[in-house]
């Protein structure tokens, strides 16, 4: 069937460009992969910097594609987003780390924080808080424990109705975070007008402490606007000890990084944070 599909798309795309022939290719395929469940998550532990224990996981989607082995979200996303298969995959991510996260609790994990990433047009659609209500209530997970990260562009496209939305999102439980924060083009007046619980310091200003003046100014000052504001910061990209020790100097409450781990399939994940509990 699968080499049906390819006949088919290359009989129609004669007439397109090379990229858009790729691309309607990489859909029809992306159809596939989430009908015969070839979609998986891995698993990013976040470490509390103050005590080193792992205190959650981000949920990252990768493609296990049996021709072509693990292709990466930035590969696929951007295709599911523009051609709305990303509501479907948003709202089985939910599920599946919804699910994960009570499997851990029954092996004796305790309770984890499970993150999980949600794109610009999920927001633009209805029913995403019903499904996320519907999903707590089917599994049993915490609603305390599930935490949503978006970008600050997702939420500045047509900001009143951000409110209203992320209003309706913290009523059930969950926790809400902003994703790369620092690098959209946004004012801070939306970090007083939404009701987050997180800031995610992006990659970019990780990546050079602590030699960079600037950067390691830059990263004080959001720690402490976060915390004055009563948010939680969590530093992302952390590949170095250098920089996981100065975080923990300005007081960074939390970071991911690979000098800890990658993201991990499920089974190694839940395999390190036992380790990590024996330390
Ligand atoms: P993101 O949410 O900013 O995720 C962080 C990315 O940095 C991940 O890449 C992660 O594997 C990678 N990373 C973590 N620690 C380090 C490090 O120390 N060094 C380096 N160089 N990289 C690190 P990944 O998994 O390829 O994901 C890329 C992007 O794809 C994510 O960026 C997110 O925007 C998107 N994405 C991933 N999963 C989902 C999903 O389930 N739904 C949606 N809508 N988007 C997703
Ligand atoms: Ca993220
Ligand atoms: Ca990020
Ligand atoms: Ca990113």
């Amino acid at each position: 069937a699968k080499s049906e599909g390819r006949n088919i798309s290359a009989y129609y795309t004669d007439g397109l460009t090379q990229s858009a022939r790729e691309r309607l290719m990489l859909e029809s395929r992306l159809r596939t992969a989430i009908l015969e469940q070839q979609l998986v998550l891995f698993y990013q532990p976040q470490v509390q910097l103050a005590t080193g224990q792992v205190v959650g996981a981000e949920a990252l989607i990768r493609w296990q594609d049996p021709d072509e082995g693990l292709i990466g979200p930035d590969r696929f996303i951007p295709i599911a987003e523009s051609t709305g298969l990303i509501h479907e995959i948003g709202l089985w991510v939910i599920q599946q780390s919804c699910r994960q996260g009570v499997l851990w609790q029954q092996l004796g994990l305790g309770d984890l924080r499970i993150t999980v990433n949600v794109s610009a047009h999920q927001f633009q659609r209805e029913g995403l808080t019903q499904h996320i209500a519907d999903t707590l209530l089917s599994t049993g997970f915490n609603a305390s424990l599930l935490e949503l990260e978006m970008t600050e562009s997702a939420l500045l496209t047509q900001h009143a109705d951000a409110v209203s939305l992320l209003q309706q999102l913290k009523q059930l439980g969950i926790r809400l975070a902003i994703d790369d924060f620092g690098t959209g083009y946004s004012s801070l007046a939306y970090l007083k007008a939404l009701p987050l619980d997180v800031l995610k310091v992006d990659k970019s200003f990780i990546d050079n402490l602590p030699q960079h003046q600037q950067d390691a100014e830059i990263c004080k000052a959001i720690v402490r606007l976060a915390h004055t504001l009563g948010f939680e910061v969590i530093a992302e990209g952390v590949e170095h000890q250098r920089q996981h020790d100065f975080l923990n100097h300005i007081g960074c409450d939390v970071f991911q990084g690979y000098w800890f781990a990658k993201p991990l399939p499920a089974d190694e994940f839940a395999s390190l944070v036992l380790l990590n509990r024996q330390q």
